[in-house]
């Protein structure tokens, strides 16, 4: 598949508070929030970036979709680097990618009906007016919303959870965009409606052709939505393939202690769970070698001195660790 998203050498820092000796030393320390990501995703992929809170997955959608700045590397859209985007352009590629946020009660301003959530980003865009109704009509069906008059009438208190998030989903596919980041689409909402607003996203993916990314640190939902899954760990990529391979025959150690974590069909569960210690934050303060090794129960002394790079292990299955 031709790529429409291509990621090289991407990094985002943001500077952290200073301790005194910092100061008196005159340095500026920065969080490596991402820190040396290469991804290229082909039109109509759809790929999972999981990872525990804090590993840099959120950041990545953002720089995907020029919400924020990098510090360094390049992101190309459907061949332009986004760096030099600018009026058309700007405005074109802004039509042509959406964000879906994770908590639907933020995404919609409360005074908003459904039928004015979704002409905004129509008005926003410049479509035509004499296009809104048949372009609203098509996002809710989409979501399997119903198409009536007294439904775009409602506000947002008077719809459930569950509808909300399919309004938000909606409004984000008015403008057929061919790219949307979502982050943590379904976490804010009860177990019980998730399974249908999952359904919803591997249908549009199926009648759309729609290039997305799922962040998130449900593996079971990142395997069921995306054909692809990309595990992060502290700015970096560890693992990359089919979500399907990536769940069954997890590479890097830190994969399998997510896979081994959560019950997911058809993981070999006789391997004992990994002993996966401390936590994200305190790992954090690595400097060179595996980001993971003080977590990681195969570390040796290699691991301390020298950055694992990505290495494909099988067709389209990558992963970065010394041991493969
Ligand atoms: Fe563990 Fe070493 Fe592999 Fe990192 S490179 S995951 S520390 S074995």
């Amino acid at each position: 598949m031709a790529p429409l998203v291509v990621a090289s050498g991407l990094e985002k820092h943001f500077p952290v508070t200073r301790r005194l000796g910092e100061v008196l030393r005159g340095e500026r320390p920065v969080s490596r929030a991402v820190d040396g990501i290469d991804l290229t995703i082909g039109e109509g992929e759809t790929v999972g970036l999981l990872g525990e809170s804090g590993c840099g997955k959120t950041t990545t959608g953002r720089l995907l979709l020029k919400l924020t700045r990098p510090t360094a590397g390049t992101i190309r859209f459907d061949g332009g680097d986004l760096a030099d985007l600018a009026g058309a352009a700007l405005k074109r590629f802004r039509r042509e990618v959406q964000l879906v946020f994770q908590n639907p009660f933020d995404a919609i301003n409360p005074r908003f009906t459904v039928f004015r959530a979704l002409r905004e980003p129509l008005q926003n865009a410049g479509v035509p007016k004499e296009e809104h109704p048949e372009r609203m009509r098509v996002a809710m069906h989409r979501v399997r919303l119903p198409d009536v008059e007294g439904y775009y009438d409602r506000y947002p208190h008077q719809l459930s959870g569950g509808q909300l998030q399919r309004v938000v989903l909606a409004r984000a596919l008015v403008l057929e965009p061919r790219f949307i980041v979502a982050d943590e689409p379904v976490s804010m909402l009860d177990v019980s409606v998730r399974a249908g607003i999952l359904n919803v996203m591997r249908d549009v993916h199926a009648t759309m052709g729609l290039t997305a990314v799922y962040i998130s640190h449900d593996f079971a939902l990142v395997r069921y939505v995306c054909a692809r899954t990309v595990v992060m760990y502290l700015g970096k990529m560890v693992e990359d393939g089919p979500s399907a391979e990536v769940v069954a025959r997890p590479l890097h150690p830190y994969t399998r202690a997510l896979v081994q974590a959560v019950p997911v069909p058809r993981v070999d569960q006789s391997r004992e769970p990994l002993p996966i210690k401390g936590s994200l934050s305190a790992a954090q303060a690595q400097v060179g070698g595996c980001r993971f090794r003080d977590r990681c129960p195969y570390a040796f002394a290699r691991c301390a001195d020298e950055e694992p790079p990505m290495r494909e292990v099988a067709p389209g299955h990558r992963a970065a660790c010394h041991l493969l």
